[in-house]
């Protein structure tokens, strides 16, 4: 399965992974703007977004 990631600085921790795009890039805004004070637009986003394979268990 495919998913979407999104990874804050390493010295912050956060990541957020979802099959939902949309659903990614929304999380990783609200905690840019509420953790980091940060204004970060969706082709900003969309650029720190990766594909990740997820193996089924
Ligand atoms: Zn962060």
């Amino acid at each position: 399965m495919k998913m979407k990631q999104i990874e804050c600085d390493p010295v912050c921790g956060f990541m957020i992974r979802s099959h939902d795009t949309d659903e990614v890039k929304k999380i990783a805004t609200e905690h840019a703007k509420s953790v980091h004070k940060m204004k970060v637009s969706d082709s900003d986003m969309e650029s720190k977004m990766k594909t990740v394979e997820m193996k089924m268990m």
